[in-house]
């Protein structure tokens, strides 16, 4: 039986991607943090990550209410992780 990946979407540019290739976050204490495996969580894909575009930061810190700068510090630290 053919098994499905789950696809998730992005939370910034909204386009749908299977779950394996975004990457999963979650807002926590008012700041953007890696997912700890519980609470609410959100998606982000590779692509919006490599961007660092100021326009990025300010559509998802408006979308989850967080200060920008975790946001940054995250997606800077994902950045580093990303392999092309
Ligand atoms: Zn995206």
């Amino acid at each position: 039986m053919e098994k499905r990946t789950p696809i998730r979407m992005c939370i910034a540019c909204r386009r749908r991607e299977p779950q394996k290739t975004l990457f999963r976050l979650q807002k926590k204490d008012g700041a953007v943090v890696k997912y700890s495996g519980v609470g609410r969580s959100f998606y982000i894909c590779k692509e919006c990550i490599v961007k660092e575009e100021e326009k990025l930061f300010k559509k998802i810190s408006k979308i989850l209410k967080v200060e920008k700068n975790s946001l940054e510090v995250v997606l800077k630290e994902l950045r580093s992780n990303v392999k092309n």
